[in-house]
């Protein structure tokens, strides 16, 4: 119980294999499997750094005689958000902040969500079998579980791109969206689909309300929530192509180690267990879920400290590559890192105003400030593609032209160590940090980040929107008001 190691979680995913399809082949043994075996390794060392002794004090907390991973820990204090969030750095950097999914995220989810238990409390089921339910305790039990067990969660909210322009119950099936068919006493049936769920091979899923149900009326069978294991009957993942190809780390360094997948998860007539249903019908709790459990900013906390170790990442390799080819006199190129750095510190910036921020919430969690973490998840998705193009742009020819491992070993070895040799560097330094710089952005697997950036916490546009729609501008309004009304011997200020 409590905090797991490398091969615990191994042994768990052997044994328990989530049923997952790639390139038309069910994967029997996801440890093993060459598109997820490299994968399920790198979650195995992340979890493994929780005992390493340098971080074992930071990555685990003690509660009642047992250690738990930092990420589920209930913050009570500005220290413990400050560890919170030195833990989610911490264990970004492991991937260089590549890991879009690692288990911190959907840990911060079902901590806030478990906190919350009275949210889910005030649904009142079917009316039918699933009155009384008591699916704030199903909802506090289940966190828990998760922390007891130290498991590692996919999550998955959207319904598949069939028809934006209808609701789901006017599509040509009315379980193309995921939906609840009957219940039984044994628990609820579900059908239907969701989009995408990073990091499929996982042990449970998390089946959060879809953020905005639009339906007639206020009771939907759209709206549900439930958690269950990802190898539950009826349950499939269908993975998209696999970006780790096999090849060697010195050519992939990314994408050979930090392929997390997505996947399309159907339910095909699932039972989901009554003690593990958190929500039902209820559409207003359902819609709201994540904001009312402030279960969306402990999210965008972890998210704001992953993208702090990424952005250093990258201005790491965008200096390492001027060093390298002796580029760092140009104007125009100390301008571009200076971006990477105003990013940066940007985004440092915004994660300390959340912490300074942070007030306890109804639940009693410490939470971070709303203001500075909608900034931040509205902000760097807008400008993560111009990082992703300064590197390019720093690099130039150097990042296609990267003869790999086997070239570099084989007859044409020679003429690759006297013509690829760099001002900064030899040349398998400088394949190997060029290589890094074409993993980061130009790869299949570089690709998906620029992709998953824009859209991993929600459409743009619509997060935009909300921001809009929440943000309290009248202050500002009635500021200018009295300025245009102020007349010319008042003293500038006066009104404030
Ligand atoms: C790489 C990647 C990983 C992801 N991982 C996860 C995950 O782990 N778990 C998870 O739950 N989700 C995940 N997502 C999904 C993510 O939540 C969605 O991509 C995001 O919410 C946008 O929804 P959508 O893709 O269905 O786009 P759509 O809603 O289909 O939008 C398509 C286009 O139509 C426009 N549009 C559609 N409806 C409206 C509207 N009502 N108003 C205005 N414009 C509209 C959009 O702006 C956009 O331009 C992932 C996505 C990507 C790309």
């Amino acid at each position: 119980m409590g905090a797991r190691n490398g091969q615990a979680f191994l042994d768990r995913l052997r044994q328990q294999p989530p049923t997952l399809y790639v390139d038309g082949a069910r994967v029997e043994d996801p440890t093993t499997h060459p598109a997820t075996r490299n994968m399920a390794r790198s979650l195995a060392g992340l979890y493994d750094l929780q005992f390493d002794p340098m971080h074992r004090d930071l990555l685990t907390y003690e509660e009642n005689g047992e250690r738990y991973a930092t990420s589920f820990m209930v913050p009570r204090t500005p220290e413990d958000l400050a560890k919170i969030g030195e833990a989610h750095r911490l264990r970004a950097n492991y991937a260089l902040g590549f890991l879009g999914r690692a288990p911190d995220y959907m840990n911060a989810n079902v901590m806030a969500a478990g906190m919350a238990s009275d949210y889910f409390e005030a649904c009142e089921g079917s009316g039918e079998i699933g009155s009384g339910r008591n699916f704030g305790e199903n909802m506090r039990r289940y966190y828990e579980y998760v922390r007891d067990h130290d498991l590692c969660l996919t999550h998955a909210l959207t319904n598949p791109q069939v028809n934006r322009a209808r609701m789901a119950s006017e599509l040509p099936d009315p379980y193309i969206a995921l939906g609840i068919v009957r219940e039984t006493e044994e628990g609820v049936v579900v059908r239907g689909a969701r989009m995408l769920a990073t990091l499929p091979i996982a042990d449970e899923i998390l089946i959060f309300p879809s953020t905005v149900i639009k339906e007639n009326g206020d009771r939907s069978r759209y709206a549900i929530g439930f958690g269950l294991p990802t190898n539950a009957p009826g349950l499939s993942f269908q993975c998209r192509e696999p970006f780790d190809t096999g090849r060697d780390v010195e050519d992939h360094p990314l994408s050979s180690r930090f392929d997390e997948q997505d996947a399309f998860v159907i339910f095909d007539d699932v039972l989901v267990p009554w003690e593990r249903v958190f929500l039902m019908y209820d559409m207003n709790l359902a819609n709201q879920a994540y904001a009312r459990t402030d279960a969306v900013l402990h999210m965008a906390y972890q998210v704001v400290n992953l993208k702090i170790a990424k952005t250093e990442a990258m201005l790491g390799v965008a200096q390492s590559i001027v060093n390298t080819i002796g580029s760092g006199q140009f104007q125009h190129v100390q301008g571009k890192v200076s971006e990477l750095i105003l990013t940066l510190e940007i985004m440092k910036g915004l994660e300390v105003a959340a912490r300074a921020g942070a007030t306890v919430n109804q639940y009693g969690v410490l939470t971070p400030a709303r203001g500075p973490l909608d900034a931040a998840r509205n902000y760097y998705p807008s400008v993560y593609p111009r990082l992703q193009e300064i590197i390019q742009l720093l690099g130039a020819s150097g990042i296609i032209m990267m003869p790999g491992k086997a070239d570099r070993e084989g007859p044409m070895g020679p003429f690759i160590e006297k013509y690829l040799q760099a001002a900064g560097a030899n040349a398998e330094e400088r394949l190997r940090l060029f290589r890094l710089a074409w993993d980061m952005t130009l790869s299949s697997f570089g690709a998906r980040q620029n992709l998953y950036e824009k859209h991993f916490f929600g459409d743009p546009i619509r997060m935009s929107s909300a921001l809009y729609e929440s943000y309290d501008k009248q202050p500002y309004v009635d500021r200018i008001s009295a300025f245009l009304k102020r007349g010319q011997t008042e003293l500038v200020g006066a009104d404030d």
